[in-house]
């Protein structure tokens, strides 16, 4: 039998949007049947047009709001949600830090787990935050523009007040950008991968307000480099690492292996928790600092360190965790598996005077593993992997070790509530609630952290 969805492209209907998707969307039902709608909200009620069907589901756009929710922000600018740069501000701050909790706790409703979510913390100015951009370079109608890909697209959105961003950052790349159109060098072409100039990527201390400027380039070859850096250096001063990073392949990985170091330090430094840190182009950084900050404390407080323990920080980037509790306990071992990233992390320690740390390179399952084999006895084990969460290995070596403590630090309540139930099925159980904190105003992206103590 064939199945008939109840709804048609282009035809248009009338719905009350009952929920919001992780990814932001409004959801109406026509015969049971959803429909995921951008820019609708909870408590809408609003005329659609079916943008596209599939088997189960279809998507659509709104041609009129018959009802308005109380938490919508009237004053939008539809680049940031077309571009998916602020895809939920429409929607109210607080009515996002309740978005964000809800989603945690219709997760865990899913999964059958009684657990506790606390409110998200969110910050004062919910904009503005993001110490790090990354922005494609394309000609557009004969002209070099920076911007940001439509969603679900390769098309570049030409845009110069990014909202999200550092505007300190907005404008190091518009400098950039008129430096390139001066100079009339070649942006990248993706479609016949040709071109020079793929992407510029921005990084500024929050604190210390040094600026890196990455150009990343098809080819090794960069003209009129020296007139270009002595350009930027000019007109920022506070940039203190110019590097050309060279990727020649035709994908989505940013960054290739080939750095060229064309004016100042490979790094670049700011502080966190009241450390000095290091931080390299390759390196994971923690894009949103103030918020950083709050996540640690909370993931400190959560491994309830007496001084005494021994500690595993596994997925340790820069070693920022594992340096911000080194004080509160005996000894801490971080792993991870970028090898600038641990060079990081071991200057770090140095420049932190602190030596009650070692840092290895390993992916955090492998590693897991040896220190199990080796018998090493962790008190503690804090990890914050990446969206995909933790690997079966990785946790199967980690409960063998019989931490009293594991201090999980998420970017995936998906991924999050599932290895939730891997630990239950190893002996541990969720201490107290989990704690979102916000660290992406205007995005979709949860961020927790929960503790699991020994049943
Ligand atoms: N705790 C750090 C980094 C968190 S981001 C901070 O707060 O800054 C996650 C890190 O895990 C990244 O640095 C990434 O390079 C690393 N990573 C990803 N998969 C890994 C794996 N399988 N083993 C070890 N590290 C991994």
């Amino acid at each position: 039998m064939k199945f008939k969805a109840p709804v048609a492209k282009n035809q248009e209907y009338t719905g009350d949007i009952i929920d919001l998707t992780y990814q932001g969307m409004g959801v109406a039902k026509i015969e049971d049947f959803p429909i995921f709608i951008t820019n609708a909200l909870p408590n809408e009620k609003v005329v659609f047009a079916v943008t596209k069907v599939a088997k189960t589901y279809a998507f659509g756009r709104v041609v009129k709001f018959i009802e308005k929710s109380p938490q919508r922000v009237d004053s939008v600018n539809v680049t940031y949600t077309q571009t998916g740069i602020a895809p939920l501000q429409h929607l109210s701050y607080e009515g996002q830090l309740a978005f964000k909790q809800h989603q945690v706790v219709e997760l865990l409703k899913k999964s059958h787990l009684d657990i506790d979510v606390a409110k998200t913390v969110g910050m004062e100015t919910p904009y503005h935050y993001r110490n790090k951009a990354q922005v494609p370079v394309r000609e557009i109608n004969g002209q070099i523009e920076t911007g940001f890909y439509k969603r679900g697209s390769h098309t570049v959105v030409p845009i110069e007040d990014f909202y999200i961003q550092d505007p300190k950052i907005d404008e190091a790349i518009i400098v950039v950008r008129d430096l390139l159109r001066r100079f009339h060098l070649d942006a990248y072409d993706e479609t016949n991968n040709t071109g020079v100039i793929k992407t510029i990527m921005v990084r500024r201390g929050y604190y210390s307000h040094e600026m890196m400027i990455v150009i990343v380039t098809r080819t090794h070859k960069l003209s009129m480099v020296n007139e270009l850096v002595a350009e930027i250096t000019k007109a920022l001063p506070e940039v203190k690492s110019i590097i050309q990073n060279v990727n020649p392949q035709q994908t989505n990985v940013l960054l290739g292996d080939t750095d060229r170091i064309h004016f100042g330090s490979p790094v670049i430094h700011d502080q966190l928790m009241g450390l000095t840190f290091e931080i390299s182009a390759h390196s994971f950084y923690q894009v949103n600092p103030q918020q950083t900050e709050k996540l640690y404390q909370f993931a400190i407080d959560k491994a309830q360190l007496t001084g005494e323990e021994t500690v595993i920080d596994a997925y340790c980037g820069i070693g920022t965790i594992s340096l911000a509790v080194a004080k509160h306990a005996k000894h801490v071992y971080g792993v991870e598996m970028v090898k600038t990233a641990i060079s990081d992390a071991k200057t770090n320690a140095n420049l932190n005077h602190i030596d009650n740390v070692d840092f290895v390179v390993g992916k955090a399952e492998n590693q897991m593993a040896r220190w199990q084999e080796a018998g090493l006895k962790a008190d503690v084990i804090m990890v914050d992997p990446p969206r995909k969460g933790l690997a079966p290995e990785f946790i199967e070596a980690a409960t063998a070790v019989k931490p009293s403590r594991v201090v999980y630090v998420s970017c995936n309540p998906a991924t999050l509530v599932r290895d939730i139930q891997v630990f239950m099925d190893h002996g541990y159980h969720v201490d107290g609630d989990i704690q979102p904190v916000d660290q992406f105003p205007q995005t979709t992206s949860i961020e927790c952290v929960v503790s699991l103590v020994k049943d």
